[in-house]
């Protein structure tokens, strides 16, 4: 689909995890892409290795709003159910988060909940259409269950109803492991029903019952009061609010091997058609060689780097340096080099071009649209972009063209930003181009230290000064 007044047709390719290739992405409704993004678990606050797995997904919609499609965007945020282990041991997350901070179950969910979109709005993460908490669609995952049960495709014990994973000849398809590598993988994993028939199944209610007994939420159910497991919730809403298929699922690489593949082994046992067409995994964020979890504790939360003096935005900016297929290594040195890249890159689009020899025509624009198509190359787009800057025949108001092009796809706010650096630094104070007049003077009569003594008084005013051949630029200190 071709971008409104965009010089070429563009078409969107994306890698499919399901099939390992990148496809066109041709939606199922004509304009129009469904997109379902697995929300956050909130028990905790976000680390930044989630917000990367979010700008992903976020700059995935941007850009299919970019190349002209509609999106229909929808995101659940689970508040009940994400047991401590992915593979229904141990206590839900939540409730557990509520004991050691003394509040309510609720309490929790809505803090931690808010946290995330506050984190989300200072990365300029757009907040998908609709949001769907898990525990405002249980009638939904129970409607869902007992199409399961009927099926045959779950079964009861006295502590929860299982998915038999058996039965569904297509389990492991997306992560490539077929049922018996799981079961040697899953063999070591504590088992707490010993009426399972299966160790890789998986619970979609849990009873109130036994280890669960005390559990704060709790709904009736056909099977007794209780709560859904974690992977449900993801099938009924996504189910519900885009219907089956849908084009485009999205989550981190962790997803794969549990939570997504079990949301496909329930949709498509209930519904006989396949839940998305499209599976799109944005790798992790790694710190010290090591994936960053909010359970091993070594976690990097984006309050923390602001409280370090960085700009939200100088993380997002890091984050849409590497592919979102790749691995990327977070360290305060990387964010810091980011910091300047960006801030470097906001000055160079604020500062006036005196141009003798224009150019007419440049390639910038396709050049950016083909990597943005070409399965979210954010990379090499932003590479186009530093081009771009540094083009000394390219005129104010084409550069500034195509960086409002670049922000629909970036959400890095660099008009906005760039437009305000460049009205400070036309604004500098008189008594700041006294004092560079001054200190320039000095300079010439190789008075030195007198010189230095006024930069250093600039630089306490806000302002730095940069020698040039033939005088010198005072720039408002961005910080
Ligand atoms: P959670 O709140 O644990 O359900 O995770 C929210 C999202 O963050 C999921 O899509 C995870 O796949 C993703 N995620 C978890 N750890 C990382 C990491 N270190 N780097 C990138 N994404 C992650
Ligand atoms: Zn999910």
């Amino acid at each position: 689909m071709a971008l409104k007044g965009a010089i070429i047709e563009l078409h969107m390719k994306l890698y499919n995890t399901l099939t390992k290739k990148k496809q066109v992405c041709k939606p199922l409704k004509k304009g129009v892409v469904s997109l379902y993004t697995c929300g956050p678990t909130v028990y905790n606050y976000a680390h930044i290795g989630n917000l990367r797995t979010y700008i992903f997904a976020d700059v995935l919609e941007r850009s299919l709003r970019y190349e002209g499609f509609r999106v229909k965007r929808v995101m659940n945020i689970t508040d009940v159910g994400h047991l401590t282990g992915d593979v229904d041991y141990g206590e839900d997350k939540v409730e557990q988060e509520a004991k050691k901070e003394k509040k309510t179950v609720w309490q929790i969910a809505e803090y931690y909940t808010k946290a995330f979109f506050d984190d989300a709005a200072e990365l300029n993460i757009k907040k998908p259409a609709t949001v769907v908490r898990a525990t405002e669609a249980i009638a939904e995952q129970i409607k869902l269950i007992e199409r399961l049960v009927k099926k045959g495709y779950a079964y009861e014990t006295e502590q929860a109803v299982y998915f038999d994973v058996a039965q569904f000849k297509a389990y492991g398809k997306l992560s490539g492991q077929s049922l018996s590598e799981k079961l040697i993988t899953s063999r070591g994993e504590v088992v707490e029903d010993s009426n399972k028939h299966n160790p890789a199944d998986f619970a979609v209610w849990f009873k109130r019952v036994g280890r669960h007994a005390n559990h704060v939420m709790h709904w009736p159910a056909p099977w007794g009061d209780g709560f859904p497991g974690w992977h449900i919730e993801c099938s009924a809403i996504s189910a519900k609010q885009l219907g089956q298929p849908f084009d485009i699922h999205t989550g981190g690489v962790d997803h794969i091997g549990t939570h997504h593949e079990n949301e496909i082994a329930q949709s498509q046992a209930a519904y006989g058609k396949p839940l998305a067409n499209i599976w799109m995994h944005g790798e992790f964020l790694v710190m010290d060689k090591q994936k960053m979890a909010k359970s091993k504790g070594s976690f990097v939360t984006l309050s923390a780097i602001k409280n370090k003096g960085f700009d939200p935005l100088a993380y997002r900016y890091l984050a849409l340096t590497s592919h979102y297929r790749s691995q990327l290594s977070f360290s305060f040195a990387s964010l810091t080099a980011a910091q300047t890249a960006y801030h470097n890159l906001l000055e160079e689009i604020a500062r006036p071009r005196i141009i003798s020899k224009h150019k007419k025509t440049n390639t910038y624009q396709k050049r950016f649209n083909l990597h943005v198509s070409d399965d979210l190359g954010t990379p090499q787009a932003l590479a186009v972009l530093w081009e771009a800057v540094k083009d000394p025949g390219l005129s104010r108001a084409l550069l500034l063209a195509f960086v409002k092009q670049v922000d629909m796809v970036f959400g890095l706010d660099l008009l906005n930003r760039a437009k305000k650096i460049a009205k400070e630094q036309g604004n500098i104070p008189a008594e700041v181009k006294k004092l560079g007049k001054e200190r320039f003077a000095f300079r010439k009569a190789n008075s030195f230290d007198k010189a230095d003594k006024i930069r250093l008084r600039l630089v306490k005013l806000g302002y730095e000064i940069k020698d040039q051949e033939q005088g010198f630029e005072i720039k408002k200190i961005v910080k």
